[in-house]
């Protein structure tokens, strides 16, 4: 079916994803981008799920891996965040989300760490 400008009808059936974001600033990127084939929305970064990640960024700088090295970029060795680290202008997947601050991965990375020296 054609409406009259000429479009086809399909232009109206655009669905959008039901977890869009209640406003649509572009996120410039994940700050704890440590899935890596992430996908899905940028969220925004809230006081709690913020103070989580750098809770969590603390125990990963002590740490190797991936997290450990996206923690480096997050906090200095003093454990304050680093001055170019805008939480308000960066957004996190939620899948990284759930992966950095999973306690449980973190115990086992430094289990492994205390076991191997790595
Ligand atoms: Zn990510």
């Amino acid at each position: 079916m054609m409406d009259i400008l000429g479009k086809p009808a399909t232009m109206a059936m655009v669905s959008t994803s039901n977890t869009a974001l209640p406003f649509k600033r572009k996120r410039s990127r994940c700050l704890i981008d440590c899935v890596g084939n992430a996908t899905g929305d940028l969220l925004p970064f809230k006081d709690v799920t913020k103070s989580k990640v750098i809770s969590c960024a603390m125990e990963w700088a002590e740490l190797n891996g991936n997290e450990g090295e996206l923690a480096g970029e997050i906090i200095g060795k003093d454990g304050e965040v680093l001055p170019d680290v805008k939480f308000q202008e960066h957004g996190y997947h939620r899948h990284c989300y759930n992966r950095f601050t999973d306690v449980s991965k973190i115990a086992r990375a430094r289990t492994k760490k205390q076991n191997t020296g790595k």
